[in-house]
C-alpha cells in the first residue's frame, strides 16, 4: 500500500482557516461576564480618561512659581479629597489634596506629603525643589474620546474588561459562543465514575480526553455537550452525528482517525456529508480529519476528528482547534503565541516530520525536556508548561534556540 502524502501544519490550518467562517450572530453580555469572550465591536471612548487633572499622590497642590516666590513656605489653602470638586487656587497657597482628587484650576504640581512639612502656624513648608507638573495625572492622558480603545476580535482579558469599565461600558457587545459537541470512540473506553480503577477489566482504559476537551472548549468560550462514548455501530454513529449536528456548530471527536482503521466516524460522516482524512506531517498528531456535516443545501455543520492518542489530541487541538473555534468567535489573534527560546538539552533523534516536544522553562530562562516523548504518556503535557516546534529533520543541541508554544497560551 502507499503511504498517504504527509500534509503539512501550515497547509492544513490554511484549509481549516477557509472552513472556519466567524459565526454572525453576537451578544450583549454584562462587562462582568464577558471575560475570554471576543469583541464583536469596536468599543470607542466617549470620554477623556482621565477625565479631569488628577492627583497621583496624598499631597499638595501648588503653582509651580509660588514655592520659588514665598521662599519654599505657602499658606495652608482648601482640603481636597477624591470624589469632591475644588474652588480654584488661591495665589501663594497650597490646598491639601488627595490621591484621585481633581486638581484646583491654578495648581500646576503637586508635592508628595513626604516632602511637606506642615508648620505650627499653620503654613506649609515645600521641602525639596519640585518639578514643574510633577504628580499630576493629566486629562486624556490615556484616552481621548472618539479613540478606538478595543478592537473588533479582540479576546477580552480582566485588564480590558476593567478598561471598559472605565469608560463607562457596563456591557459589551460580543460574539455567540461556538457550540461544540465532544464524542469519544473506542470499545477500551470506561468513563471515570462507573468502574473502581482496581477493577478495570483487562484492555480497558479510562476515558482521558472528553475531560481535558471540554475543558479547553470551554476556556476558549465554547458551550460543550458531552455526547458521550460513540457506539461501535455505524447506524448509530450516524444517528447520534445527525442528531447533534442539529444544535450544534462543531461536533469534535477524538480517535478513530487513524489511516486504515475499520472505524465508524468515516462512513458515519461521509453518508451526512464529506470527510478528508489527513495525515499531518507533524509528531505526535499524524492522523486528523476535518468534514461537514450538511443540514440542508445552505447549511452545514463542522466535524473535526482528532488522533485518539491523548498528547496527539492535546497537541492536534492546541494547533488546529484552538484557531478554528477561536475564528468562529471572529478572534483577530488565531496563532499560538510563541517565544525563541534557549534549549538546555540535547534532543538526538531527528524525525522526518516537525515535532512538538513537551518542555517546561526553568528558572535560567532555557527549556528542560521531559524524557519521555510517547503520544500516551499525558504525564510529559502535565509536566511541561509548552511545546517545543522542532522543524522536521533537526536535532537540537544545548544552547540552541528553539520556537517555544506556551500550553497555556490564550487558555488563562
Ligand atoms: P485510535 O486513534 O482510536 O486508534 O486511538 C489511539 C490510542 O488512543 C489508543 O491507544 C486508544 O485507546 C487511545 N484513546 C482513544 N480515545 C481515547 C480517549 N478518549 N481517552 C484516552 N485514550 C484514548
Ligand atoms: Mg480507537
Amino acid at each position: 500500500m502507499n503511504k498517504p502524502n504527509l500534509l503539512t501544519l501550515d497547509d492544513a490550518l490554511e484549509q481549516l482557516t477557509v472552513h472556519a467562517q466567524p459565526l454572525l450572530d453576537t451578544e450583549i453580555v454584562s462587562t462582568f461576564d464577558a471575560d475570554a469572550r471576543i469583541l464583536a465591536d469596536d468599543v470607542v471612548s466617549e470620554l477623556d480618561l482621565p477625565a479631569f487633572d488628577n492627583s497621583a499622590m496624598d499631597g499638595y497642590a501648588l503653582s509651580f512659581y509660588d514655592v520659588k516666590a514665598a521662599d519654599g513656605v505657602l499658606q495652608a489653602g482648601q482640603r481636597i479629597a477624591a470624589g469632591h470638586f475644588p474652588k480654584a487656587l488661591q495665589p501663594g497657597q497650597a490646598d491639601r489634596i488627595f490621591t484621585g482628587a481633581p486638581v484646583p484650576e491654578g495648581a500646576d504640581t503637586v508635592v508628595m506629603q513626604e516632602d511637606c512639612e506642615l508648620l505650627a502656624d499653620g503654613r506649609v513648608k515645600i521641602l525639596s525643589q519640585p518639578v514643574k507638573g510633577q504628580c499630576i495625572r493629566l486629562r486624556g492622558e490615556d484616552i481621548s474620546c472618539g479613540q478606538k480603545v478595543l478592537l473588533r476580535g479582540h479576546r477580552l482579558t480582566p485588564a480590558s474588561l476593567g478598561l471598559a469599565a472605565s469608560l463607562g461600558l457596563a456591557s459589551l457587545c460580543v460574539a455567540r459562543r461556538p457550540r461544540v459537541a465532544v464524542f469519544s470512540t473506542g470499545d477500551e473506553l470506561i468513563m471515570p465514575g462507573t468502574v473502581n480503577p482496581a477493577d478495570l477489566p483487562p484492555g480497558a482504559i479510562f476515558n482521558s480526553n472528553r475531560f481535558f476537551l471540554k475543558a479547553l472548549l470551554e476556556r476558549l468560550g465554547c458551550v460543550v455537550t458531552d455526547a458521550g462514548i460513540l457506539p461501535d455501530k455505524l447506524e448509530s454513529t450516524r444517528h447520534a452525528f445527525a442528531l447533534a449536528a442539529g444544535s450544534h456548530d462543531l461536533l469534535l471527536t477524538s480517535g478513530g482517525v487513524s489511516v486504515g482503521e475499520e472505524d465508524h466516524v468515516k462512513p458515519a460522516i461521509q453518508s451526512l456529508g464529506e470527510l478528508e482524512l489527513w495525515a499531518l506531517a507533524i509528531k505526535p498528531g499524524k492522523p486528523f480529519a476535518y468534514g461537514r456535516i450538511r443540514q440542508n443545501p445552505v447549511q452545514s455543520v463542522h466535524f473535526i476528528g482528532l488522533p485518539g492518542n491523548p498528547v496527539s489530541s492535546l497537541v492536534t487541538f492546541i494547533l488546529l482547534v484552538r484557531p478554528f473555534v477561536l475564528r468562529l468567535q471572529g478572534a483577530t489573534q488565531t496563532e499560538p503565541e510563541s517565544y525563541a527560546m534557549r534549549a538546555d538539552f540535547a534532543w538526538s533523534k531527528a524525525d522526518k516530520r516537525r515535532e512538538f516536544l513537551r518542555v517546561k522553562r526553568n528558572t535560567a530562562g532555557g527549556l528542560d525536556l521531559f524524557n519521555n516523548q510517547s503520544s500516551g504518556v499525558l504525564t510529559s503535557a502535565v509536566w511541561g508548561d509548552g511545546l517545543l516546534d522542532n522543524p522536521s529533520g533537526q536535532i537540537v543541541k544545548p544552547g540552541d534556540m528553539v520556537r517555544y508554544i506556551p500550553f497555556l497560551s490564550g487558555f488563562s
